[in-house]
């Protein structure tokens, strides 16, 4: 069979703070996605990275007296270091300082160029450097950036290039009702929409090297640079291979599935899609916005505070390991829209469910087989437990379907019912009564093997979230290397290896007593 291809980019962060829990719940969420598309056979790519150019990062740099790239460089590492601590998975990490990137802009730029959509203008209007973005009367009530109510948007006077936006409003508009599924969720597709309804204003591309000499220099206009924006958006292309890996291109162009905040919407579905019409580039598969990690009810971002230590992804994933913070934020937050972070509701969930849940599963039913049985019991003649072996039926279609539409917190929720489910089985029907009673020996091996075997199920379809510990948890019962096998093999009712023999395992989780916090 062949393997379908399938990119998958996160927004790129902008390098002028450390990264914060709002930085790793897209992180998370789309390592989620690239993980949950290997396993069901696809060829993914899976792109990450950092923007580095623009007026903010090149202020940031002089307030710590150092030159930008110096700057970004020492910026990037903690970056880095953040999405391996909570195994993430990328393919590429992505820095439009990158020289491939360079490349692949300017490219671009020429065919936007040769297409007829550039042109030279003189700017008269505002710029919020908060935002990095340019901005009319109608986008500053109040003469403030609603984002950024603290800083003076500044008035320029640029003679700028221009890209002729105004002219797609009308191809995006036929792009959106030809395929609803490019936006979403369907609220973000509605905003879009009231905004192409409005008719679009052509756009300034360029800064004046005088104002910002941050950025990738225009070939053909040497006294400017390129808007930081335009070139970020250009990195889903540079990290498809576009302008340097021509088989790369072939094969991932023009899959891409961008994962974003809802605030950058306009950015990624309307600009975006336009500089590829422009320049005569098919245009990716779709977007899809999440909502915001608040605390407090506030946005975690850097100028919001980011939400203080206990919020912050390095502690938590040192802390409570990796997998805890993954589970919480793809569990407990409904994918597309806004969910709040309190430590004390992490905490409370880490307990419920992953110390007292899928924890005390794997070493009490491990204790169990290893007791009776001295291993996995061998359920050979005998039926199938029919309540686990069709609950497990049932957990991965509904999986499937949730996942595959991106609603990771429902896909989630299915395969957790079915840790939930064996363990209240084992309180229901007492295999500890059954072993008393030799009558029973039968009836005993089908229901521990049954309880094993649907731990490996969940433990498949729960591994996107909790890659480590599903792993962990696979190798106990004698089953690692299930979630290699793929979706189709890996799910099937029976696969679990028997007459191997089991060790009574570590937990799989310290209890929160047991951790040493802050
Ligand atoms: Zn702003």
């Amino acid at each position: 069979m062949t393997r379908r291809p399938f990119y998958i980019t996160t927004a790129i962060d902008y390098v002028n703070g450390e990264p914060h829990l709002g930085h790793a719940y897209e992180k998370i969420t789309t390592d989620v996605i690239a993980r949950w598309r290997r396993f069901c056979g696809d060829e993914v790519r899976f792109l990450t990275g950092t923007d580095e150019h623009g007026i903010k990062v090149q202020k940031t740099a002089a307030d710590h007296g150092l030159d930008p790239q110096t700057y970004v460089d020492g910026l990037v590492p903690k970056f880095k270091s953040a999405w391996e601590a909570l195994d993430i998975e990328y393919d590429r990490f992505i820095r439009t300082t990158d020289p491939d990137h360079e490349k692949s802009v300017l490219e671009l730029l020429r065919r936007i160029r040769d297409n007829g959509y550039l042109f030279e203008k003189t700017y008269n209007g505002w710029y919020c450097e908060g935002c990095e973005g340019f901005k009319t009367e109608k986008d500053l009530p109040g003469g403030k950036c609603p984002e950024h109510p603290t800083r003076e948007p500044k008035w320029l006077e640029e003679e700028n290039l221009f890209f002729k936006l105004s002219a797609f409003t009308q191809p995006l508009l036929d792009h959106i009702a030809a395929k609803p599924s490019f936006i979403e969720p369907a609220s973000r597709r509605n905003e879009v929409l009231k905004v192409l309804e409005g008719g679009l204003d052509d756009i300034s591309i360029s800064r004046s090297k005088g104002a910002v000499s941050w950025g990738i220099d225009i070939d053909f206009r040497p006294d400017s640079v390129i808007y930081v924006w335009f070139d970020a958006l250009i990195n889903y292309l540079t990290g498809a291979g576009f302008g340097t890996d021509d088989a790369l291109y072939e094969r991932f162009w023009p899959t891409a599935v961008h994962i974003i905040g809802k605030d950058i919407t306009r950015f990624h579905c309307i600009i975006w899609p336009a500089m590829l019409l422009a320049a005569g580039i098919p245009v990716y598969d779709r977007v899809f916005a999440h909502g915001w990690v608040t605390t407090g009810g506030a946005k975690l971002s850097k100028s919001a505070g980011g939400g203080g230590a206990s919020a912050d992804p390095g502690y938590l994933a040192a802390t409570y390991g990796p997998d805890a913070v993954r589970w919480f934020l793809t569990s407990q937050v409904t994918y597309g829209r806004d969910g709040e972070f309190s430590l004390e509701q992490f905490e409370n969930i880490y307990d419920a469910h992953l110390a007292n849940g899928l924890g005390n599963l794997v070493s009490r039913s491990v204790g169990m087989a290893k007791k009776y049985f001295g291993g996995v019991p061998d359920p050979a003649g005998l039926a199938p437990d029919e309540l686990l072996s069709t609950a497990c039926a049932t957990a991965v279609s509904e999986c499937t379907a949730a996942y595959d539409g991106y609603a990771l917190h429902d896909g989630a929720a299915a395969a957790w019912k079915l840790v939930t489910l064996c363990n209240e089985q084992i309180q229901l029907r007492e295999p500890w009564k059954m072993a008393k009673d030799e009558a029973r020996a039968d009836e005993l091996k089908a229901f521990l093997y049954g309880i094993l075997e649907t731990l490996r199920i969940a433990c498949v379809l729960l591994a996107p979230v909790l890659p480590g510990k599903t792993a962990a948890a696979l190798a106990i019962i004698g089953a690692e290397g299930a979630v290699e096998q793929g979706l189709e093999a890996a799910t099937a009712w029976g696969g679990l290896p028997v007459g191997i023999e089991l060790e009574r395992p570590a937990p799989l989780f310290p209890r929160l007593d047991q951790i040493e916090r802050d």
